[in-house]
């Protein structure tokens, strides 16, 4: 359907995208994950056709867009600011993009009823939009994005002006459209627990390129890479170097790693050489795993548990100074205290 093929963009001889490439079949969700800055808007933009590419080209069913103005695309599009028109009306908002195709009076009627029906705003057609809630402008936005039917949908951190049970509501409601309709779709958000809940496939850009591409599940089991670990925040991540390989095979095996935390034996399916600098991934895990000591640096109190930063780090006896690891705990320890705990460790590399 929508295929993005090796996009560059530069702005003041800064790289920003640096050859992205995916695309998006019919009935899919896309969810473009990204730190703020990342350039996310900006491939928005760009397929949007708003702005263009250095080099690379966007096709949908295999016709290069190029030539292909904005207002022909068909897509529709939703901001986080809603984008609506402030002087018109609530049925005028949803109603634009029919008007703009001549569409006739009788069927833009019954084509805004039936979108404020899908986004719970019926009988509101006269409200102004300024005298809205924000989640209600962002449910006229979505109206006014879905009533031309358009061939794809781009979000663009649609829920990041509202409060946390507003963006449960919304997220829930874009969820069901997008499986009813069956549009498909480009979701874009700096936020995790929002991709992950609405993707089919999780798209991770970082540093102008994409670095996983995967169904949520797969990402989040297999980040295959530190920068992937990070960004989904799945644990401590932490530089090591390889002292010893074992039972050495073409694919890998078993090794030992330094850490400044401790030494750990882990299997990786890649080769590492000895003195290697790898990155390894450490989840806290309850019984099984390896023990490490830590020392308690602050104590925050996050839900049902404690987020504890440790510092001072005791190995066998000597004292590190370096640490900075996060772990969770249920009971508060206190500033100062060692304590002890199990990980589970990755090799990421
Ligand atoms: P995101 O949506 O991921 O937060 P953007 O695509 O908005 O990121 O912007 C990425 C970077 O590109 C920003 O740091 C910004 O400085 C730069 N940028 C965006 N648009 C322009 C522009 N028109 N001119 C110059 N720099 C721009
Ligand atoms: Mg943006």
């Amino acid at each position: 359907m929508l295929e993005i093929q090796n996009i560059f963009k530069t702005y003041d001889n800064k790289p920003l995208l640096r050859g992205i490439s995916f695309s998006v079949s019919q009935g899919e969700t896309i969810c473009l994950l990204g730190a703020s800055g990342s350039g996310k808007s900006t491939l928005l933009r760009m397929i949007a056709g708003l702005e263009f590419p250095e080099s690379g080209q966007f096709l949908f069913n295999q016709i290069d867009l190029a030539q292909t103005p904005p207002h022909i695309r068909d897509f529709g599009l939703v901001f986080q600011d809603y984008g609506l028109f402030p002087h018109l009306n609530i049925f005028d908002n949803v109603a634009f993009g029919l008007k703009m195709r001549n569409t006739s009076a009788e069927k833009i009627n019954i084509r805004v009823t039936e979108m404020l029906e899908l986004v719970n705003l019926q009988g509101l057609e006269k409200r102004k939009v300024t005298d809205l809630s924000g989640g209600e402008q962002q449910r006229v936005a979505l109206a006014r994005a879905l009533a031309p039917q358009p061939r794809l949908l781009m979000f663009d951190e649609p829920l990041g002006a509202l409060d946390k049970s507003l963006k449960d509501d919304l997220l829930n409601q874009i969820r069901f459209i997008l499986h009813k309709t069956k549009i498909p779709a480009i979701y874009v958000t700096h936020d995790q627990d929002e991709a992950f809940a609405i993707a089919d496939r999780i798209l991770l850009l970082h540093d102008g390129e994409i670095i996983r591409d995967g169904a949520p599940d797969e990402v989040w089991k297999n980040p295959n890479s530190a920068w992937a670990a990070r960004m989904l925040g799945m644990g401590n991540v932490i530089e090591g170097v390889v002292k010893r390989r074992m039972n050495a095979s073409r694919e890998g095996g078993r090794m030992n790693v330094a850490t400044q935390v401790g030494v750990f034996e882990v299997s990786c399916k890649h080769k590492h050489k000895n003195n290697e600098k790898v990155s390894l991934l450490l989840k806290q895990s309850g019984e099984v795993g390896d023990e490490i000591k830590l020392k308690v640096a602050d104590v925050l109190f996050k839900r049902d548990q404690f987020e504890v930063k440790t510092r001072g780090v005791a190995l066998s006896g000597e004292a590190v100074s370096k640490g900075g690891l996060v772990i969770h705990l249920k009971d508060a320890p206190r500033v100062g205290q060692m304590i002890r705990v199990k990980v589970q460790v990755e090799c990421l590399t």
